[in-house]
């Protein structure tokens, strides 16, 4: 059986950019670390519970389900792209946005080499069709590690299109050459800095009539804004695109918002999901319900 969790020791620590900060890990906790290979593979790194001083763990089947012995408030642990895993060192780098009130960007700007961190065992979720010819990336700076690794990894042949937000021009990072990539960069919005700009200006983009893809991944309501119109507008099947909330702005505003949601709206939520109904049909109500909540 897979290791679900691993500690993982701070090796070092590398400013990209002012938005931006590289840690790598290593250690003997990843000796046994297995990679998806996919390009936005992603962990969760675990953090002490405030209260308790402990950290506390899900326990995660092999179906990746998560159940949670301590309760679910405390388990604490944030969300994080392996930027790049290189098994012969056994190391992985994890870059960080640097952003205001972050458990895990405070962690990662404070942490010194020799630290720890739990992390468990990585998941990924772009998963093209294999007849593509073409693929749509979108991301803000959250998104940009994975990005930036999808690219890495794109078959020669694959026509890419990315549009990347960052808050300003010296978020930008050098992304890996694709001899067919066409990429741009949104300066001063998104980001918890303005509004996003990412809906207009894929809305204006003609996609082709060929086979496709398109991954997006930044702040959930821009994301969930464009799946309206990737799915409903322009009607993609599910299996062509993966569209992702990395993160929430004013989380603790929407959470407390989303825990006041009437018992019965928050039973009717879960029974949807765990109904075995297509899942994107539910997340269809389950955007519904937020939108018609004001979340
Ligand atoms: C699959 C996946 C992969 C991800 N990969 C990466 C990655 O490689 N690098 C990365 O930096 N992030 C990544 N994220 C996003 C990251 O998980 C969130 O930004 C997360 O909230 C950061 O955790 P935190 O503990 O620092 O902040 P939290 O404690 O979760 O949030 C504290 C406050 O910070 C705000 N906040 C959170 N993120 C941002 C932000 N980016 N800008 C401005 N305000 C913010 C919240 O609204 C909240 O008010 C990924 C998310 C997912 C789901």
């Amino acid at each position: 059986m897979t290791k679900i969790f691993h500690e993982a020791e701070v090796l070092a620590k590398r400013v990209l950019t002012p938005g931006m900060l590289r840690l790598t890990f290593g250690g003997e906790g990843l000796a046994d670390f297995q990679s998806t290979g996919v390009g936005d593979e992603y962990v969760r790194l675990f953090f002490p519970n405030a209260e308790t001083g402990r950290i506390h763990l899900p326990h995660i089947d092999e179906n990746g389900r998560w159940s949670y012995p301590d309760g679910q408030k405390a388990v604490r642990y944030s969300t994080y792209t392996v930027r790049d895993y290189r098994s012969d060192l056994r190391e992985i780098d994890v870059d960080f946005v640097v952003h205001d009130g972050g458990m895990a960007s405070d962690w990662a700007q404070r942490c010194c080499a020799g630290d720890t961190v739990t992390i468990n065992k990585p998941r990924a979720l772009y998963a093209p069709p294999d007849d593509i010819v073409w693929q749509l990336l979108v991301a803000d700076a959250t998104g940009l590690p994975a990005l930036a690794r999808l690219l890495e990894q794109t078959p020669e042949h694959v026509q890419t299109r990315a549009f990347i937000e960052v808050a300003e021009p010296s978020h930008e990072l050098d992304l890996p050459y694709h001899p067919h990539a066409s990429v741009t960069w949104l300066h001063g919005s998104g980001n918890g800095v303005a509004a996003s700009r990412v809906g207009e200006v894929v809305r204006a983009l003609p996609l082709p009539p060929t086979p496709g893809y398109i991954w997006v991944a930044g702040e959930q309501r821009v994301v969930r804004s464009l799946r309206r119109y990737i799915r409903h507008d322009l009607r993609m099947p599910a299996e062509r695109y993966e569209l992702v909330g990395y993160w929430t702005e004013d989380a603790r505003a929407w959470e407390e918002r989303y825990d006041a949601l009437p018992e019965a709206v928050r039973a009717a939520i879960a029974a949807g999901w765990d109904s075995g109904r297509d899942r994107e049909v539910v997340r269809d109500e389950y955007y519904a319900t937020l939108e018609r909540f004001g979340l």
